[in-house]
């Protein structure tokens, strides 16, 4: 019963933020106007909305068509649909990435269980900048279903919220990550994470 309440709370007030950014980006575009020309107001408003509404963000990184890509998604989002898309991780360095598989390794006590979560450097799309995992779900669903658009495509079925960049078209979808094929440098690492 409680749960039932917390929940219909939860989705109360999921609904006031995407009303409240949407507010925002209908409340920036004139200024977004002068900055941007009037071709680009809508778009340079949204950004401007969704960043207040996800502040810890980051996008550098990101090739710039990955991007222009997602910022396209999400402004449409937004505009179209009043659907949120957040960044929570993009671009990440290999050292970074280097780390979360060995803790990943040492937490599962495997390599070939840590690589169905997390990928080592040489492999990862989010060094190589093309990745992106998003929030919150139900801006997820969203990026499932119209993503192709943009180039943008659910890769896993065990991470919703994770997203690539393939602008050569939809691939296959993997039950996770574990089952792409290992590089000598992934060896390498595994055996030193041990
Ligand atoms: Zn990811």
């Amino acid at each position: 019963m409680r749960r039932g309440r917390a929940a219909h709370a939860a989705r109360r007030r999921d609904a006031a933020y995407r009303w409240i950014t949407l507010l925002l980006a209908v409340a920036f575009v004139p200024v977004a106007r002068l900055v941007g020309g009037p071709g680009m107001a809508r778009h340079v408003a949204c950004q401007w909305a969704l960043a207040t509404r996800f502040p810890a963000e980051d996008l550098d990184g990101l090739t710039p068509a990955t991007r222009a890509a997602f910022e396209a998604a999400r402004t449409r989002a937004l505009w179209r649909h009043r659907e949120l898309l957040g960044l929570t991780s993009g671009h990440r360095h290999a050292y970074h990435q280097a780390r979360l598989f060995a803790e990943a390794v040492r937490r599962t006590g495997s390599a070939e269980v840590a690589r169905r979560r997390v990928l080592p450097p040489a492999e990862s799309r989010h060094v190589a900048g093309t990745a992106l995992d998003v929030r919150p779900a139900e801006g997820a669903r969203w990026l499932e279903r119209h993503g192709g658009s943009y180039g943008l495509y659910r890769i896993y079925d065990n991470e919703w919220w994770h997203f690539e960049y393939r602008p050569e078209g939809r691939p296959a979808r993997l039950p996770h990550s574990g089952v792409t094929r290992p590089t000598d440098t992934s060896e390498m690492i595994m055996t030193w994470a041990r």
